[in-house]
């Protein structure tokens, strides 16, 4: 019987071994875990009628890949949409928060006249974020940061007020350093064929509009969605739908060996840290970069390289239940973000509750507040008492909070978040390179091609259909 061996039980690797039952169905597959649950990242908290996600919040429904898993294990109908309501983001400035231009998507407007009216331009900022309709198109393919991308096309008011907390919003790391192309490629797309980011966003506004008619008059799902019993709930049905002892907990891999291999014998040899080994006809790695370079070192250079050549920015998640009558002021909104310049530690909230009212009783409201990133990362070294003070502290003026919360969660995720750096692209075509010299092994996870739920169980699905086709002959 074929053996495969998946590392990590996280979504990327649960997502490995549940393909490759599909695609190899009298197979053995075997999953190692360094932990005793399954999900990696993932994990929901439920107490007193409150549901605390200790990371991941929701995921997008533009690509296909969550809400294909969710249905291959009956989850679709638990699946949650953005409450329609107060779909608003709110941006920090001098302390206060104003709404975010209507119609701004990450890095350029959909729309003028929002961007004309906005506080949170100055005239002369409003003025160069217009020029972008009458700037040339940059004319090599060369890879920029987004902040250099933003300050060329937008100014460096919009970068500074606007776009910058944004993605710090989502990626918690440094916009100088991080690459377009690897990022958000869509957007050099953009220039390329349109030229000017705002015409081709008005372009396609026409487009989401009628999107949104139909979503209005049925669509299924909003642009996030989430699960009702939180996405711990996501990991947990994927182990379950796996064979009884595909799991092995408590080990944790350490060292990844390319074995001899004549006449058909098993290619790979996993030894974990208590020195116990295990061998496999294929192996998926499905660990955090941080974690997967040292396997690798002796038997395959290039991916010890390129895993030790990921950033990882750490960040803390810190929930707030407070009573209604504790928040002095009304947010018609999903979330919030803070540009670095405003120098606090906070770098996005979002009104949890509000986006989904099933995480919070009747009377109360569920924050969830992001700080650390790129711009703090020794904020994960405070303790959970002084995070809490900490983030009090700046939530009484932002938000008009106050006293002590009804309840709250913390969470501390030192090296949460991949960066994928200026360069990441030819480093990534150099791993693949190396990689096709290795039938038997695949790599996934976030280090590679994106870092939301989606995409990961995505690489995960990929990763065993490529160790799968190398056995089709036999
Ligand atoms: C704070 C935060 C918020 C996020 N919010 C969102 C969001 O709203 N939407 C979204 O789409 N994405 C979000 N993400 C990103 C997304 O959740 C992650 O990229 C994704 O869950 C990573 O899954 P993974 O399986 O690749 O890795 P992990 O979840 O890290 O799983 C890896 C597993 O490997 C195990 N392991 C580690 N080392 C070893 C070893 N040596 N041997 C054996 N096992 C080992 C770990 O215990 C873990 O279970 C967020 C991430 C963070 C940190």
């Amino acid at each position: 019987m074929r053996k495969y061996l998946v590392l990590g039980a996280g979504i990327s690797g649960l997502a490995a071994a549940l393909r490759l039952r599909e695609l190899d169905p009298n197979s053995s597959v075997s999953v190692w875990e360094k932990s005793d649950r399954v999900g990696g990242v993932l994990h929901t908290v439920e107490r007193n009628g409150f549901q605390f996600e200790q990371s991941t919040d929701n995921f997008i429904t533009f690509v296909p890949w969550g809400l294909n898993l969710c249905a291959k294990l009956g989850l679709t109908d638990r699946l949650v949409r953005t409450n329609n309501r107060d779909r608003r983001t709110y941006v920090a400035r001098c302390g206060k928060l104003y709404p975010l231009p209507d119609g701004f998507m990450m890095l350029a407007p959909t729309r003028l006249w929002p961007m004309v009216t906005t506080p949170l331009l100055s005239p002369l900022g409003k003025l160069r974020a217009g020029m972008e309709l009458f700037l040339p198109r940059l004319k090599d393919d060369r890879d920029e940061s987004i902040a250099q991308f933003a300050r060329r096309r937008l100014g460096r008011e919009v970068f500074d007020r606007i776009v910058e907390p944004l993605l710090s919003g989502i990626y918690a790391g440094d916009a100088e350093k991080i690459s377009l192309l690897a990022t958000l490629p869509r957007f050099c797309e953009m220039e390329k064929k349109d030229r000017s980011l705002i015409l081709a966003m008005t372009k396609t506004q026409k487009a989401a509009r009628r999107a949104k008619r139909e979503e209005e008059s049925g669509a299924r799902y909003s642009m996030f969605v989430t699960l009702k019993d939180g996405l711990s709930a996501l990991a947990e049905k994927c182990a379950e739908a796996l064979p009884a002892g595909t799991l092995a907990f408590g080990r944790e891999a350490v060292r990844a060996e390319r074995l001899a291999g004549g006449g058909g014998g098993p290619q790979w040899r996993v030894t974990g840290a208590a020195g116990e080994t295990e061998t496999a006809d294929a192996l998926i790695c499905a660990l955090p970069s941080s974690e997967a370079g040292r396997l690798f070192a002796g038997s395959v250079p290039e991916a010890a390289e390129f895993y030790d050549s990921i950033p990882q920015t750490g960040c803390a998640v810190v929930s707030l239940a407070f009573r209604d009558g504790q928040i002095g002021r009304t947010f018609k909104g999903m979330g919030f973000v803070v540009p670095t310049k405003e120098k606090g530690s906070i770098i996005a909230g979002s009104f949890s509750s509000h986006k989904y009212p099933h995480r919070a009783p009747a009377g109360y409201t569920l924050l969830r507040i992001f700080v650390g990133g790129a711009r703090a990362p020794h904020l994960t070294e405070l303790t959970e008492d002084e995070l809490l003070e900490q983030v009090l502290r700046e939530t009484a003026p932002l938000l008009g909070t106050k006293g002590d919360p009804a309840d709250a969660e913390i969470s501390k995720w030192p090296r949460g978040m991949p960066q994928y750096h200026m360069g990441h692209l030819g480093r990534l075509a150099r791993l693949g390179a190396a990689l096709e010299k290795e039938p038997a092994l695949a790599l996934c996870g976030n280090a590679f091609t994106g870092v939301g739920l989606p995409n990961c169980i995505h690489t995960g699905e990929l990763a065993a259909e490529k160790v799968t086709r190398c056995f089709e002959s036999e």
